[in-house]
C-alpha cells in the first residue's frame, strides 16, 4: 500500500478544486495535492457554456444587492442570506481576479468585460433583465478550467490524475486523509493530510435525461454520507429548460439571453403565459413546469413531449460570434442549421442545489448548530453552502465554485498553520479494499449498466420535475429492490488494470446513495418550493417548511431528519412572481 504525505487534500479539479488548489499553493511551505478522477482540464466546470454572474455594471446600472436579491428569490426563499451576500459580493472580485489571471473574456467595443442576460437576474429587484453574465463566448467554463489548472502547475501543486477516491479517513472526529484507487494500476493509495476538501461536483446521472458527464455520479456526497455527515436540502434538483431532445445536451440559457424564444406546437410564444415579466428569461424551475404543462396539455411538438427552441430571428453573427459551441451541437447531434430551424428541446436534469452542508468558508458541519468537522472541507456542486436555496439561478453555479474554493482555500491555510497531524490507524485503506474486493469477487448476474439505466428511468418518472407522495413512496421501493440486485453482480473485467467495468459499478453504489436521499427528502418535504414540485402539496409552506433539510444516514441502516433555520437578513420571504 503506497502511502503520501500532505498537508492539503483536494479530491475534484474542476473550478472549486482548482480554486482552493491555487490559494493554498500561495503559501511556499505548504504541500497540496489534487486527487481527480478525470484528467483535470475534463472536469465538467469545462462543460460550462453560458456565464459567471458579476453585478459589474458594465454594460447598464447593476448592483450587487440587486444580484443577492435575485439570487435569494430565485432560490424561492430557501437560500441562506449571508452566503448569498458574499457572493453577489465576491462575485465581482473574483471576474476581475480571473480576468487578471489571463481568462479571455469577451469584451465590449471600448475593452470592458461584456455581460449577457441571464434567467432570474434582474435590474432594481425584479423590474426587468438585466446583463450580468461575463462570458468567454459559450464556453465560459472551458476557460475558467484552463487559466485555473495552468495557475496550479506554475505553482507546483501535485495531482493524482486518474485516481478514484473511494474513502475519507477519520479519526477521533477529525478529517485525517483518503484513500484513492489508481485507475491505471488498480493499487490502493492511502493520502494522510491534515486538511481535506471535497469538490467532486455533481450527480445528474441519477436520471436518464441530462446535461451532465457519465461522471457526475454523486461520489463525494456519497462519501461523507457514508460516514455519518448529513446531506443537505437534496430534494432541490434542478431541470434545465433546454436540452436538446432525448440527449440532454445543453442549449445554454446564453441563447435565451441573446434572444432566442421558446414555442409550442402553435408557434406561440408560451412563456408569456406563465413569466408575463421575464418570459423566456424567468428562473429555470418556472420555465421547466411551463414546459412540461405545455405537453400534458397537448402543446408539445406534434403533440410530443418536446418544444421548440427558436434561433431563426437571430443575426448569424450573434449565433457564430457568441454561441459557437451550441450552434455546433445543434449541426452536429441533430443535423439542424438554428439559423433556419427551430431546436427541439426538453428539460433536461441539471444541477444538484443540495450536498454536503458547510458554513460560508467550505468548512463541513455535521448538525443544526453549525458544528464543524475538524479538518473537512466542500466545495463547488458537491457542496450546500445554501446560496442556490430551492432552485439556482444560471451563471450562479461558476460564482458558488470560485467564490467558496476559494474561501475554503483561504480558510484551510488558516486551518493548517494550527492544526496537528492526527496518526492514521493500522490499515487506513482496509474499508476500502473491502468495497472493491466485494465488487470484483461477486458472483450474480446482474449487469452495472442495465441497473444504472434502471434507477436513471425511475428518477425520471417518479421523483422529476413533478412529484407526489405516491410516486415517491413507488420509488423508494424501487430502489429497494435496485439495492439488493447491486449486491448480486457480476463484472465481467475481473482485472485490475484500467478496470472501468469495476469502477462504474462502484459508482452506481454513490448514485443509489444520492438518489435515495433525494427520494427521502423529496417524500419528507410536504410543500412545493422552487425546483420541488409536490402535485399532492401544490403550495409554498412557510410556516411549516421554512427550513433546511439534513438528512442522516445510520450505521444501522436506519435514517434520521434534522432541520436548520434559514438565514434570513435582508429580504423577508414574499410571494415569488415574474
Ligand atoms: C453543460 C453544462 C453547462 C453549464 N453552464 C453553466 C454556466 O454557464 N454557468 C454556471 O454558473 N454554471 C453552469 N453549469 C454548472 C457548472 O458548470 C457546474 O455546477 C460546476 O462547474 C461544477 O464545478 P465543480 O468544481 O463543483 O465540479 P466539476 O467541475 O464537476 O469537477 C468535479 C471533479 O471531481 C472529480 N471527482 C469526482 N469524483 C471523484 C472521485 N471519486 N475521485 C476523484 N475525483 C473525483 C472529477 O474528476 C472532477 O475533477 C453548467 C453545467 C453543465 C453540465
Amino acid at each position: 500500500m503506497a502511502v503520501h504525505e500532505f498537508d492539503a487534500v483536494i479530491v475534484g479539479a474542476g473550478g472549486a478544486g482548482l480554486y482552493a488548489a491555487m490559494e493554498l499553493s500561495r503559501q511556499a511551505d505548504l504541500r497540496v495535492a489534487v486527487i481527480s478522477k478525470l484528467y483535470p482540464t475534463r472536469s465538467h466546470t469545462g462543460a460550462a457554456q453560458g456565464g459567471i454572474g458579476a453585478a459589474l455594471g458594465n454594460m447598464e446600472e447593476d448592483h450587487w444587492e440587486w444580484h443577492m436579491f435575485d439570487t435569494v428569490k430565485g432560490g424561492d426563499y430557501l437560500v441562506d442570506q449571508d452566503a448569498a451576500e458574499i457572493l453577489a459580493r465576491e462575485a465581482i472580485e473574483t471576474v476581475y481576479d480571473l480576468e487578471h489571471l489571463g481568462l479571455p473574456f469577451d469584451r465590449t467595443p471600448d475593452g470592458r468585460i461584456a455581460q449577457r442576460r441571464f434567467g432570474g437576474h434582474t435590474h432594481h429587484f425584479g423590474q426587468g433583465p438585466v446583463r450580468r453574465a461575463c462570458h468567454a463566448a459559450d464556453r465560459t467554463g472551458h476557460m475558467i478550467l484552463q487559466t485555473l489548472y495552468q495557475q496550479c502547475l506554475r505553482q507546483n501543486v501535485r495531482f493524482f490524475n486518474e485516481f478514484q477516491v473511494l474513502d475519507l479517513l477519520l479519526e477521533d472526529g477529525v478529517a485525517c486523509g483518503v484513500v484513492a484507487w489508481e485507475i491505471l494500476t488498480g493499487e490502493l493509495h492511502t493520502f494522510h493530510a491534515r486538511a481535506v476538501m471535497f469538490a467532486t461536483g455533481g450527480w445528474g446521472r441519477i436520471y436518464k435525461v441530462t446535461s451532465n458527464a457519465h461522471t457526475l455520479t454523486g461520489d463525494g456526497a456519497a462519501i461523507c454520507w457514508r460516514r455519518g455527515i448529513p446531506l443537505e436540502d437534496m430534494e432541490f434538483y434542478q431541470f434545465h429548460p433546454t436540452g436538446i431532445y432525448r440527449l440532454g445536451i445543453l442549449m445554454s440559457e446564453a441563447a435565451r439571453g441573446e434572444g432566442a424564444v421558446l414555442r409550442n406546437r402553435h408557434g406561440e410564444r408560451f412563456m408569456e403565459r406563465y413569466s408575463p415579466t421575464l418570459l423566456d428569461l424567468a428562473p429555470r424551475d418556472i420555465i421547466a413546469r411551463a414546459m412540461i404543462t405545455e405537453i400534458r396539455e397537448g402543446r408539445g411538438i406534434d403533440g410530443k413531449d418536446y418544444l421548440h427552441l427558436d434561433f431563426t430571428h437571430l443575426p448569424r453573427q450573434v449565433l457564430e460570434e457568441k454561441l459557437p459551441d451550441i450552434t455546433s451541437f445543434a449541426r452536429i447531434y441533430l443535423g439542424i442549421d438554428p439559423l433556419r430551424q427551430p431546436v427541439p428541446v426538453q428539460p433536461t436534469a441539471h444541477y444538484a442545489m443540495g450536498g454536503i452542508p458547510t458554513d460560508v468558508w467550505g468548512r463541513v458541519v455535521v448538525d443544526e448548530k453549525n458544528t464543524v468537522l475538524p479538518g473537512l472541507y466542500a466545495a463547488g456542486e458537491c457542496a450546500c453552502v445554501s446560496v442556490h436555496g430551492a432552485n439556482r439561478l444560471g451563471t450562479n453555479s461558476l460564482v458558488d465554485i470560485l467564490v467558496f474554493g476559494r474561501r475554503a482555500g483561504r480558510d484551510m491555510v488558516r486551518y493548517l498553520r494550527e492544526a496537528e497531524r492526527v496518526s492514521l490507524r493500522r490499515n487506513p485503506d482496509r474499508d476500502a479494499r473491502e468495497q472493491v474486493e466485494r465488487l470484483l469477487r461477486s458472483e450474480g448476474k446482474e449487469k452495472v449498466a442495465a441497473l444504472r439505466q434502471e434507477l436513471a428511468e425511475a428518477m425520471m418518472e417518479y421523483c422529476g420535475i413533478f412529484r407526489d407522495g405516491a410516486g415517491l413512496q413507488k420509488m423508494l421501493g424501487i430502489l429497494g429492490d435496485l439495492r439488493e440486485r447491486y449486491r448480486r453482480i457480476r463484472l465481467d473485467d475481473r482485472g485490475r488494470v484500467f478496470n472501468q467495468d469495476l469502477l462504474e459499478a462502484w459508482e452506481l453504489g454513490c448514485l443509489l446513495d444520492v438518489a435515495e436521499a433525494t427520494v427521502r427528502s423529496a417524500l419528507n418535504r410536504t410543500e412545493s418550493r422552487g425546483a420541488h414540485m409536490r402535485e399532492d402539496y401544490p403550495d409554498r409552506d412557510d410556516e411549516n417548511w421554512l427550513k433546511h433539510t439534513l438528512l442522516y444516514r445510520n450505521s444501522d441502516g436506519t435514517f434520521a431528519f434534522r432541520y436548520k433555520p434559514v438565514v434570513i437578513t435582508r429580504f423577508q420571504p414574499q410571494a415569488r412572481t415574474y
